[in-house]
């Protein structure tokens, strides 16, 4: 195949090619084997993940009224907003990466909108037929026939949505009570209300919206360009082989035409709706669906293939600066994520002194200070907590009783220091040591013990 010159300034902005409906021609080729294969994967991931359990629980749970995202033995709380920032960093990165080597393949093979738009073309198409009798049919005047097959059309894309939806949503609310509860029509209505909500989005995005998500509100449509580069592997027309293109028999004389034979299968299978021998265009979303189309008209001509096709316009030699600034910020990222979680306390604790009262003197003439701790428990077992004070043996404490906080709970417990010995000073240091009985582990947290002047003024 003879070299395709890809320059970022090459990516010009042509609008599809049919600005209406467009009516997607089914694929059958190599790539659209693997994304059906590469989809299935992901759908199913998506659907059995919330089904997944650890220690008797959901493994993986956004749980919005709590305000916690729990993952396998992880529960996160918004203290922990870092690692989530860290993961979408993380994510960008690796989506730039990916993005300057192979072009837009998230948008072609993994991208939701791309799935569930031809997920719903594949149900157009069993019911309606091919693209043609689709075309037709919309353009018949109003008759029975027609509404039987809109409806089952409609009944099934409605079907669909409401198991996608019900699936997204299983990710926020327990998902085996989800399902009974929708199935049993049982559900608190906040539950029904978001999953009808997103039912609603998944219908109106992959049976109407479709395409014209990528090419008016995705915004990672208008700044790909940015990223690619000669090394960029994007899908071209090779138009030094292919023209002048035209139409001919199988076996024929060319007659001095190129191998483009003007079937238009290319544009009529594209879901973008763009003719890629005009050039490379932002619309086209690297799915290798008119690469498919055209290896068969290739085939069928005993011409070679590829005459669209994945394609470089120089050598790769991976050592390009911008891959080794990617490479040192994703490795930078991941180290940080695991030094997160390997530092990462199970416990919050806070010791905050009365604000309202600095001291007060008991019956025996010492001094009182008054404290609250609270205590989170970020993990998913019960905790037993012993509070002490660790830096004076002049000081008790009014709470001895173990504190017990369940998986999840924010105990606030109130208590006082009395100082047995009169302090030296208007203000001293006490340090609070809360250890975690079942882990023997140990925080320590200070704060400050105010005296009397009165009884300062009296020592001295
Ligand atoms: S031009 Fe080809 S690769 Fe690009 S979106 Fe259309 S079918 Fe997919
Ligand atoms: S599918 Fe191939 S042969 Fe047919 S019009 Fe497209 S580029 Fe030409």
């Amino acid at each position: 195949m003879a070299t395709v010159k890809v320059r970022p300034e090459d990516v010009i902005s042509v609008f599809p090619v049919e600005e209406s409906k467009i009516y997607i021609r089914e694929e059958t080729g190599f790539y659209q084997k693997w994304r059906r294969y590469l989809n299935i994967l992901l759908i199913s991931v998506f659907i059995l993940l919330p089904f997944v359990q650890y220690g008797g629980e959901q493994a993986i749970l956004f749980d919005v009224g709590q305000q916690t995202f729990t993952f396998f033995a992880y529960v996160l709380y918004p203290q922990d907003l870092m690692i989530f920032a860290l993961v979408f960093i993380l994510a960008a990165f690796a989506l730039f990466l990916v993005t300057r080597h192979y072009g837009r393949v998230w948008c072609g093979f993994t991208c939701p909108q791309t799935i569930w738009t031809l997920g719903f073309n594949w149900v157009e198409r069993r019911i309606e037929g091919n693209h043609n009798q689709s075309r037709q049919l919309d353009s018949q005047a109003f008759n029975v026939k027609k509404a039987t097959i809109k409806t089952a059309k409609h009944s099934v894309w409605i079907a669909i949505s409401m198991l996608t939806a019900t699936a997204f949503m299983s990710y926020f609310y327990p998902a085996i009570t989800l399902y009974q509860e929708l199935f049993t029509f049982s559900a608190p209505a906040l539950i029904t209300g978001w999953t009808l909500f997103f039912a609603g989005c998944t219908y109106i995005n992959a049976g109407w919206i479709r395409e014209k998500m990528c090419l008016h509100i995705c915004p990672y449509s208008r700044f790909q360009a940015a990223m690619f580069d000669k090394n960029t592997s994007l899908v071209t027309y090779d138009s030094e082989r292919g023209e002048s293109r035209g139409p001919r028999k199988r076996n024929a004389e060319r007659h001095g035409k190129g191998d483009c034979v003007d079937c238009k299968l290319c544009v009529q299978v594209c879901p973008a709706g763009i003719d890629i021998r005009e050039g490379l265009q932002y619309a086209c979303i690297n799915c290798g669906l008119c690469v498919d189309a055209c290896n068969k008209v290739m085939d069928k001509f005993n011409y070679k293939p590829n005459l669209i096709g994945f394609t470089r316009a120089g050598k790769d030699s991976g050592r390009h600066v911008t891959n080794w600034l990617y490479g040192v910020a994703i490795v930078v990222i991941v180290s940080a994520m695991f030094s997160w979680a390997y530092n990462r306390s199970d416990i919050e604790a806070s010791i905050v002194r009365d604000r309202n009262i600095l001291y007060r003197e008991n019956n025996a003439g010492h001094i009182e200070n008054s404290y609250t701790l609270a205590l989170l428990n970020k993990s998913r077992l019960t905790k037993v907590f012993e509070l002490s004070i660790a830096n004076s043996d002049s000081m008790t404490l009014s709470l001895t009783d173990p504190i017990i906080v369940l998986p999840g709970e924010k105990r606030m417990v109130t208590f006082s220091v009395e100082a047995l010995i009169a302090p030296s000073k208007m203000q001293s240091e006490v340090e609070f040591a809360i250890r975690d009985k079942a882990r023997d582990q140990t925080i320590i947290r200070p704060t400050l013990f105010f005296s009397s002047e009165s009884l300062l003024k009296s020592k001295s």
